[in-house]
């Protein structure tokens, strides 16, 4: 990560800087700005939203209380975002949990309970090892060696063994392997709905197996943090003061319409705005979601291999709740897999996150998979969320008893806020890992990034701060070979 940064730093200043406008201030798009103001050159970004972040958006409600688009990890395995943390001199602001991973038994019949796997402070993968031979809740002695059997060809042949499972889905992995269902069960179901916000029998096991890879290979690589705040004023606003320091721009309620071609029916011309107004530049980067990105594309680029390739990509649902309560519940400082049926992993922010400090809870809980429920009600889903909160607070909250009217023993809620994300991150179903496509494309002034493009990282923050660097970098490439069009002058902004 570090010796990519300096690539951008190293570079011989351009005589004439390229002007590169970025469609979308999500990770991606901020990452590729952020990057190529440091090799000299003048990005442009533009953003459809009045808010920063994407996926990684915060909002303020009228009680001026934060509600966000997900419930956001970074793990000690985020390389590139570590680099950039020490880059923007925010580290501070990263608030590590202790080395450990907590699944709720509630789902288990011991409701109110947890089981925890500790990392202890020694070299990977023996600390990694350690934790899970310590743990017996969840599965059993033979269960975890025909596991680690099962794991075999994957330690023995690596990243081309990792790369092959992509076409089988962890459930049929696990079939192949002899591993017992009881794994998959405890374990898998909720490691893919944390992953993807998806079930082990669609997830492709290249996913798991190389979110694995990370955390056996990495001494702190599955060591979590919680940011201190919201990730638009927190992580955000710094990556957009580093750009527009430098000489970038960042513009919000700025909505591409579509890519302008030039006559020879492939070189992008300009961007199209929905306001009618257009910007031209010499490159241009798009980070718009698939789902998005699929309706932008110029009808002459559609025939073309390389985008007709990525077309079975598209998002997956995934709701995000945030319940405020009257009361503080016991809770662990850290975050926690409820391994429930409706719900992923959830944390009591007010306990967790310096920015929302509280003496009465705040949960904020990932609700997957989504399918059947993103068209539903939020009271609905809140109902629901809570039949399922009465098994993890247990004598704490009582779903039936959670009204103002309810009895005083259970506690209340003040307010809630519902996020429905209906195409989030890349659905990484089985076979979807080879179709993603490279920042590079067959258009010598267009690259693309954000988390569904390829890169060794997951449809993840890494994964997004990841590709727009590799964007960045294949556009100074591709500057430096005379590769990008020549067009008229670097102008300001149309
Ligand atoms: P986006 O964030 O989607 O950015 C794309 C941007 O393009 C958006 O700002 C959008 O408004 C803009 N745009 C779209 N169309 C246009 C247009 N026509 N014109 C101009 N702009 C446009 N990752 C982790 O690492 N850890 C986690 O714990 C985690 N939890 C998550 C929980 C949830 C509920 C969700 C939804 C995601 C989670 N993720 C997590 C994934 C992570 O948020 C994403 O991988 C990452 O933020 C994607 O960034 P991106 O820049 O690729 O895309």
């Amino acid at each position: 990560a570090k010796v990519l940064s300096e690539f951008f730093k190293n570079q011989p200043r351009p005589e004439k800087p390229l002007k590169v406008a970025i469609v979308g201030a999500g990770l991606a798009g901020l990452s590729a700005a952020k990057y190529l103001v440091d090799a000299g050159h003048q990005p442009v970004v533009l953003e459809a939203r009045d808010v920063l972040g994407g996926k990684v958006a915060a909002f303020q409600d009228e009680d001026g209380d934060w509600y966000e688009t997900g419930l956001h990890i970074f793990f000690g395995a985020y390389a590139n975002m570590m680099n950039l943390f020490s880059e923007l001199g925010i580290e501070d602001r990263l608030q590590w949990k202790c080395h450990s991973m907590i699944f709720s038994m509630a789902s288990q019949g011991k409701p109110g309970e947890f089981s925890r796997f500790d990392f202890p402070e020694i070299p990977a993968p023996w600390n990694g090892l350690v934790a899970i031979l310590r743990n017996n809740d969840m599965l059993t002695f033979p269960e975890k060696i025909q596991f680690g059997l099962g794991l075999l060809p994957a330690i023995a042949f690596g990243q081309k063994y990792v790369d092959e499972q992509d076409g089988v889905s962890v459930k049929d992995w696990m079939k192949k392997q002899n591993v017992p269902d009881r794994v998959n069960d405890e374990v898998f179901i909720a490691m893919s709905k944390a992953l993807n916000f998806c079930d082990p029998d669609e997830l492709s096991m290249t996913v798991v197996l190389t979110a694995l890879n990370r955390f056996l290979q990495e001494r702190h690589g599955s060591k979590m943090a919680f940011l201190d705040g919201p990730p638009n004023t927190r992580l955000c606003q710094p990556m957009v003061d580093y750009i527009e320091q430098r000489g970038g721009e960042v513009r919000m309620n700025t909505r591409i319409k579509s890519f302008e071609l030039m006559d020879d029916g492939k070189t992008v011309d300009k961007l199209a705005l929905v306001d009618g107004t257009e910007v031209d530049a010499d490159a241009y980067i798009s980070t718009a979601p698939v789902d998005i990105l699929k309706l932008l594309l110029p009808d002459q680029w559609k025939s073309m291999q390389y985008f007709k390739g990525f077309d079975p990509l598209e998002g997956i649902p995934v709701i995000n709740i945030h319940i405020w309560l009257d009361r503080k519940l016991s809770t662990v400082d850290h975050l926690l897999f409820s391994r429930s049926p409706l719900l992923s992993v959830y944390a009591d922010m007010s306990t967790t996150c310096k920015g929302y400090a509280d003496d009465k809870s705040m949960l904020e809980l990932v609700f997957a998979p989504a399918k059947d429920w993103i068209g539903r009600s939020d009271e609905d889903i809140i109902e629901a969320t809570m039949g399922e909160l009465e098994r993890l607070f247990p004598g704490e909250i009582k779903a039936s008893e959670s009204g103002e009217d309810g009895d005083a023993r259970y506690a209340k809620i003040k307010k809630y806020h519902v996020v429905k994300t209906p195409r989030s991150v890349y659905a990484a179903y089985a076979g979807t890992g080879d179709i993603r496509p490279t920042q590079r494309t067959p258009i010598d002034n267009f690259f693309l990034a954000g988390c569904f493009t390829k890169q060794k990282y997951l449809a993840s923050m890494e994964g997004a701060l990841f590709s727009g660097k590799l964007a960045a970098e294949q556009v100074c490439l591709a500057d430096k070979a005379s590769r990008i069009p020549k067009k008229k002058a670097v102008q300001a902004a149309a």
